[in-house]
């Protein structure tokens, strides 16, 4: 058996930890190799007080935090793109040249497929299509890292290697629409708060592989205080949720279909 690559794409530094960090930490105590590529620097995101952060410095202190949370993690290697975040839905930021957003999708896919042919993993691991919350990066990076992962899978044949598996990060509504009525209750004024809980994280009946990672909390709880500069969407969650938050996630297998909820037991079943 030859050691494992997992790699997992999203948009901002965070969204490696808050989305995926218990099964990556989980992945490389399994002895699997996991690297990390983040398409910006998240320098739109909000800076909580407790960092030492300014509109000017937040794109170099995310960085840190996101290779900080990768060194805790166990990953071997945190990529940047270095785009520039697009901001959420609707902000003026969505329409700077230099956005996450606004680049071609041939350009970020080229990227991808640059990183994939170097890091040859063998299971990738992305946002889903409906990025979570609506977040337009989120929603961008899911929809390259897709077109990548079909391209190599097209002309893969010679190369040696194959990309065998593609996962969505897969948010259980019903753990979403528990954070968001405490945060709607808690923090009316905070524009997350408006979005129609209907539409955020994916219906749970659509989740096809949930990995369970009890052993790992506090490692995971060192990963998301490394992103001190970003509220820790733990603080948006009655207790409960948090818990299971942190104890366990779940995903969408978009490659190989058919996929069935309880057909795997973990992301890498099946791969020799
Ligand atoms: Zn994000």
């Amino acid at each position: 058996m030859s050691q494992k690559t997992l790699l997992c794409v999203v948009a901002h530094p965070d969204d490696e930890t808050f989305g995926a960090g218990g099964t990556l930490i989980h992945a490389v105590s399994e002895g699997a190799k996991v690297v990390t590529v983040c398409a910006t620097r998240g320098e739109a995101g909000e800076i909580m007080d407790r960092a030492n952060a300014t509109p000017e410095t937040l794109a170099a202190v995310r960085e840190l935090e996101y290779r900080k949370a990768g060194h805790i993690m166990g990953v071997s290697e945190s990529i940047l793109l270095g785009y520039r975040d697009s901001g959420m839905a609707g902000t003026p930021e969505n329409e700077l040249p230099n956005a996450f957003i606004q680049q071609s999708e041939e350009q970020v896919v080229a990227d991808l497929i640059e990183v994939m042919e170097r890091v040859r993993p063998d299971v990738v691991l992305t946002m889903d299509e409906g990025g979570g919350y609506g977040h337009p990066d989120h929603i961008f990076a899911s929809a390259c890292a897709v077109k990548a992962f079909e391209q190599l899978q097209t002309d893969g044949a010679t190369r040696g290697w194959a990309l065998k598996k593609l996962y969505f990060f897969a948010f259980p509504r019903s753990r979403m629409r528990a954070a968001w009525e405490r945060m709607a209750a808690e923090q009316p004024d905070n524009p997350m708060a408006q979005i129609d809980v209907e539409t955020l994280g994916v219906p749970d009946e659509q989740i096809t592989l949930t990995v369970d990672f009890p052993q790992h909390e506090e490692q995971l709880r060192e990963a998301f205080a490394a992103h001190l500069s970003q509220e820790s969407p733990l603080d948006r969650m009655p207790d409960e949720t948090a818990a299971e938050f942190l104890r366990s996630a779940s995903y969408i297998r978009a490659y190989p279909q058919p996929a069935v909820a309880g057909d795997e037991t973990g992301l890498f079943d099946g791969i020799d």
